[in-house]
């Protein structure tokens, strides 16, 4: 492709709308517009991405040195720009959103059973204040939440620990929509808003969390304003109709998989089975694969083999001799990208910095005045002379690869 067929438009500076450098280099190297979306440049590099992952025979984003992280159902890779909350673990690279995550909950130490016992509890309607007033940890409480099944009017009781969150998001699925039951409907179960319990109900469906079977002498309310009770037991107090997991993974909970302590943060979807978010990725790539002076995608992941340019000059037409180059590379289906604008050679090499192409080849008359030309991997600092003849002498694109590697090392 050439330059001005691209409309490629550069910036010097980095637009202050950029959160991360890997958008600010996509923003001033021409990939993407300031609203995000794929410019030219940006399309064919997102249309070479897809056809390499459809051809790949392993998984495409293994292969791409990226942290990302898995469910079985989705991948992600950690971004600012990323608007999934994702819990993960930097061990065994395990990740999910934050609603849905799973984490190891611990076996409570095994305690006899005490009898169960009525306390008062005063104004202590949260598991905070229920906690401090009976010097009590928060796992040692249960804490009750009251639900309505929309649509169906189906009253469900939810138990967790005290010291966990309910995940909306796991009771969504297991339930499908619900929302919060008045504080009419809980009385009408028999239950006390601020000191419920399922203990002495009948008629109502319990579901609880797993760790809540798991659990001894926890205290929990006693259905009568002002009162808890010390040392319910599941099963011997009250029983459940479910048994699943509620509660809601937080940072510092140990790995569903490896028991290492899970982090969060921001990120972005990266694939689900069907598909890869390839505008994702792109993002994802120019945060790894940037220097100071621009992007620096590897071979395989760049929409160009090389940028090819022409130093304007008074003696020698240097665009024509370019132009022809560029004729055989598109004849060889050796994608290169042609700088064919007459700008000054400072403005040039700042441009092929910043869009990365792996070889930058350089036409200008000094060289051209011995039959050279001037090769310069993007990720060194070194240039080579080459005879431009044999620039158009190889073949097919794997043997120019095979003579460029040759000279530059
Ligand atoms: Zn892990």
């Amino acid at each position: 492709m050439k330059y001005s067929e691209l409309a490629i438009i550069t910036l010097r500076q980095s637009p202050n709308i950029a959160r991360t450098i890997g958008q600010a280099f996509l923003m001033r190297a021409g990939y993407i517009n300031r609203d995000n979306s794929l410019t030219p440049l940006g399309s064919i590099t997102v249309e070479n991405l897809k056809m390499l992952a459809a051809n790949s025979e392993t998984s495409f984003l293994q292969g791409l040195g990226l942290e990302i992280y898995q469910d079985h159902e989705e991948t992600f890779s950690i971004s600012s720009l990323g608007d999934v909350e994702l819990i993960f673990c930097p061990s065994c690279r395990y990740g999910d959103r934050a609603e849905q995550a799973t984490f190891n909950k611990m076996d409570p130490d095994e305690e006899s059973k005490l009898p169960l016992e009525e306390v008062s509890t005063p104004g202590c309607s949260t598991i905070d204040s229920l906690a401090e007033y009976l010097h009590i940890p928060g796992s040692k409480t249960s804490k009750a939440m009251m639900f309505v099944k929309v649509g169906s009017d189906q009253f469900v009781f939810v138990v967790i620990r005290g010291d966990m969150q309910l995940s909306e998001s796991k009771l969504k699925k297991a339930l499908g929509d619900f929302r919060l039951a008045t504080p009419e409907e809980i009385q009408k179960a028999g239950a006390q808003p601020g000191y419920a319990s399922p203990i002495g109900l009948n008629n109502v469906t319990v579901w609880v969390d797993d760790l809540i079977p798991k659990s001894y002498n926890l205290v929990a309310g006693a259905n009568k304003p002002g009162f808890h009770y010390r040392n319910s037991n599941y099963s011997r107090d009250y029983a459940a109709e479910r048994i699943l997991d509620l509660s809601k993974a937080e940072c510092g909970y140990p790995c569903i998989r490896c028991g290492q302590p899970l982090k969060s943060g921001n990120a972005l979807l990266m694939a689900t089975r069907k598909s890869i978010e390839l505008g994702n990725l792109l993002f994802v790539l120019a945060d790894i694969y940037h220097d100071d002076k621009g992007l620096c995608l590897p071979r395989k992941l760049s929409p160009f083999d090389a940028y090819l340019m022409h130093l304007p000059s008074k003696e020698l037409d240097t665009k024509a001799i370019t132009e022809s180059l560029y004729r055989e590379f598109v004849a060889r289906d050796i994608p290169v990208l042609f700088d064919d604008r007459d700008e000054r050679a400072g403005v040039k090499f700042n441009d092929a910095d910043l869009i990365g192409s792996p070889l930058r080849i350089t036409v200008g008359d000094r060289n051209l005045k011995n039959g050279m030309v001037e090769l310069k991997p993007r990720i060194t600092n070194q240039t080579h002379l080459v005879d431009i003849e044999k620039l158009g002498d190889t073949r097919s694109r794997d043997s120019f690869w095979d003579w460029i590697n040759r000279i530059t090392g």
